[in-house]
């Protein structure tokens, strides 16, 4: 590791401000500490960025994620910065408790960083969240199924995979969609190859124009940024989850060897292995996360693309707020305790997958063997940061 220049607690690379009326946008980079390519390419499109300051028509944010792992080389210390995200821990920020570990000090760091960049935010707010792997693999977008999130990431020419958040608990752009944000989140290649910190600069000139804080004349290599995108993007546009492998520990669940995310993979072909004897693609499609390191209730997804037509049935159901109607199908009713949460008996109502509930604009909460409860998207097509707009 070379000698950082930066301190521990050091989150903020640069803050360009031109006009403080303007959007807002705020890039994360390193947020696994594993990852450098984030942080380095944002260090130096810094510079870059400072000396057109006059011509950004907004505010501009970057920031290193897990300063203390940064400077290990290693994914975090006590615990994924990238799952602390949740409601538990955030009401907890400035307690004792928190700050025992490594991750709930950069958590309230962040937390307050974030926290004073939002309440200041006169217009929309725009994050991208930059990430790598350890293998080589498809450049993608990683969307929060909102029409907000959709719309900016369609300016993107890379693929997009939308809902895949929902799977994890705990990540900061889903704590960002719930603050109202418009977020991206990116997989720019591997940890330590120079075309991933190529491909996180090219992104994030791309979003300076997509977002209207600078000009493309502004940008003079701007072409050559989106092209560089566009060719390590492969296959479909938008993918999204279509079918999850539900798993216990008692089924012993056996991943076979050699799968990588967006693999294609033929119906009736053995994905796995458990106590139940071999596990069989449900349908033809893409595999996607499948499990091969610890223990967890989801063995692997299956993808496919979606239609244009879907997307738009999507958008024109959510405009006309078709979700009001869910409650009165037989085995979905709303949650008590929160009305914009539904509860689905999967034995009654199995004819309506998670697919439907997406359509509509819900995300999955829980998915037990016979249960689903999802919850709406807030801020699906109305930005809390844009004053003048109603829902
Ligand atoms: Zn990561």
């Amino acid at each position: 590791m070379m000698d950082p220049t930066y301190e521990e607690a050091d989150h903020l690379i640069e803050a360009v401000i031109g006009d403080a009326t303007g959007p807002t946008l705020i890039v994360m980079g390193s947020l696994h500490g594993n990852e450098p390519a984030g942080a380095n390419a944002l260090e130096q499109i810094a510079d870059r960025l400072v000396s057109v300051t006059e011509k950004v028509a907004g505010r501009v944010y970057l920031l290193r994620g897990n300063s203390r792992a940064l400077q290990k080389a290693v994914r975090y210390i006590d615990g994924d910065l990238n799952r602390a995200w949740t409601s538990k821990n955030l009401a907890a920020v400035g307690t004792d408790e928190l700050k025992q570990s490594s991750e709930g000090v950069e958590l309230t760091e962040l937390d307050q960083q974030l926290d004073s960049i939002l309440i200041t935010a006169a217009s929309e707010v725009y994050v991208l969240d930059l990430h790598s792997t350890s293998a080589t693999g498809p450049l993608f977008a990683t969307v929060g199924d909102t029409l907000r999130n959709r719309e900016f990431a369609k300016k993107f020419p890379v693929n997009i995979l939308l809902g895949i958040e929902e799977q994890l608990e705990g990540t900061m752009l889903e704590y960002l969609n719930n603050a109202g944000a418009v977020t991206l989140g990116f997989e720019g290649g591997s940890h330590f190859s120079p075309e991933t910190v190529a491909n996180h600069t090219a992104l994030v000139w791309l979003a300076l124009v997509n977002t209207g804080l600078l000009k493309p004349a502004d940008v003079p290599d701007l072409e050559e940024h989106f092209l560089r995108l566009a060719e390590g993007a492969k296959g479909p546009r938008f993918i999204e989850i279509r079918y999850r492998e539900a798993i216990t520990p008692e089924d012993e669940f056996q991943m076979r060897p050699g799968f990588n995310n967006f693999d294609l993979v033929e119906e009736g072909s053995v994905l796995a292995y458990s106590t139940r004897g071999p596990i069989k693609a449900p349908e033809t499609g893409m595999i996607v996360m499948p499990l091969y390191q610890k223990l967890g209730e989801d063995g692997f997804f299956i993808a496919r693309s979606i239609a244009p037509f879907w997307l738009w049935l999507s958008r024109l159901l959510r405009r006309t707020k078709a979700y009001r109607l869910m409650p009165l199908l037989p085995g979905v009713k709303r949650d008590p305790a929160a009305e914009t949460t539904l509860i689905i008996n999967t034995r009654l109502a199995r004819f309506f997958p998670l697919q439907i509930f997406h359509l509509l604009g819900f995300r999955k909460l829980r998915w037990t063997e016979h249960q689903l409860v999802v919850s709406r998207r807030k801020h699906d097509t109305v930005s809390p940061f844009v004053s003048g707009t109603t829902n």
